[in-house]
């Protein structure tokens, strides 16, 4: 029986029009366009709406929002789209997917399977760790990977940012409003961030480059003390002391359950048409989960759009071969549907 809200816990027989997994600018943009296409549209969304801007200090190049944060930019994301009739489900995460057929099935880690007539993966990726000693038994304890929840901690103290892209750059500047002295390490002498940035991390003050430079390991008993680096060049190592260490050196997109449904690249990205279609009927994909030359806010905005749009023509398709009465019958999962993925 369907509940109120449109889903039911396992057993359930209603069926989602668009079901998206993952509640970050992807997916709460292709709720948006799903709903207003007036698709009945569920998100499932594991940790909290925004994915990885939630935790993202300043956003400054958003089209027509001069500056914001993160964390405000999502709740005005995940908003929108429930204006618009789409319902976000907070902290379920998906453990299982059958992707083939006219009707599929989501399971989550609290025991609810969910069907729908298509689905669009917005799993988006998981920030990289340097794999050094020291990095897993200091996280939450001076090993960060996100300056916007923890850069308040290090008030007064110096830390470091690893990375040279965008990200590390971003965070780097909005830890400068705390930290006494950011040191931003890197191995290479040249960035991949924007030169807008990497300019205003030079004029800063509180800034210090350390290139060509790698760390090897992070010391510190309870908390972080220090990291131990190594000159690419040179060969020389030293004990930087620090407060604490940031990590910023990119991103590894979430495909784990997808594999036997679309296609990975050697990077591990999914590869998609202009449509935002895999290979898999009914099934899209879209913002930093998908093979593409551009990773902002606003690209994963657009993916998501046409994502929704492309779902809901497939929609229509689907209407005139499945009537209501079948697609009900099929949403019915058999009982050991889970066994054989
Ligand atoms: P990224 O652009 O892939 O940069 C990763 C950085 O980490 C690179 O400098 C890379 O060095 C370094 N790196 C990678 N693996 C490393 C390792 N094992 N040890 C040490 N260094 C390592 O990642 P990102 O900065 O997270 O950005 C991801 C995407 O989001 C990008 O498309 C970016 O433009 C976008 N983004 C945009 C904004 C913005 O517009 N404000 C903000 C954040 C992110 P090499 O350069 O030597 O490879």
């Amino acid at each position: 029986m369907e509940s109120s809200n449109g889903h039911t816990d396992s057993g359930d027989t209603s069926v989602w029009d668009v079901l998206i997994i993952g509640g970050g600018p992807a997916g709460l943009a292709a709720a948006l366009y799903a709903a207003r296409a007036m698709r009945k549209t569920l998100v499932l969304e594991k940790v909290m709406p925004g994915g990885q801007i939630a935790t993202t200090s300043e956003v400054e190049d958003y089209p027509g929002i001069l500056m914001t944060t993160g964390p405000e930019l999502s709740m005005q994301l995940m908003e929108h789209a429930q204006h618009f009739g789409a319902q976000v489900e907070i902290g379920e995460q998906v453990t299982k997917v059958k992707l083939d057929g006219k009707v599929k099935k989501v399971k989550t880690e609290s025991g609810r399977t969910f069907s729908t007539r298509s689905v669009i993966l917005a799993t988006g990726a998981e920030p990289r760790t340097l794999g050094v000693p020291g990095e897993d038994k200091l996280r939450g304890y001076g090993v960060s990977y996100c300056a916007v929840c923890d850069g308040p901690f290090f008030r007064d103290r110096p830390v470091a940012v690893v990375g040279g892209g965008d990200a590390a750059f971003d965070e780097a500047l909005y830890l400068t409003k705390y930290a006494s002295t950011v040191y931003l390490i890197h191995r290479r002498d040249e960035f991949r961030a924007q030169k807008v940035l990497v300019d205003r991390a030079r004029a800063n003050d509180k800034m210090q480059f350390i290139l060509d430079t790698v760390v090897d390991s992070i010391s510190g008993d309870k908390a972080v003390t220090g990291a131990m680096l190594r000159n690419l060049k040179t060969g020389e190592t030293r004990e930087l002391p620090l407060g604490g260490l940031f990590v910023y050196i990119g991103n590894i997109p979430s495909t784990n359950l997808l594999e036997q449904y679309v296609e990975i690249d050697d990077s591990g990205y999914i590869e998609v048409d202009a449509t935002m279609a895999t290979g898999c009927p009914g099934v899209y994909v879209a913002g930093d989960v998908r093979k593409s030359p551009l990773k902002q806010i606003v690209t994963a905005g657009s993916d998501g759009s046409i994502a929704a749009l492309s779902a809901d023509k497939y929609l229509d398709y689907l209407a005139e071969e499945l009537s209501p009465e079948e697609a009900e019958r099929l949403a019915e999962a058999p009982e050991n549907w889970e066994e054989s993925y």
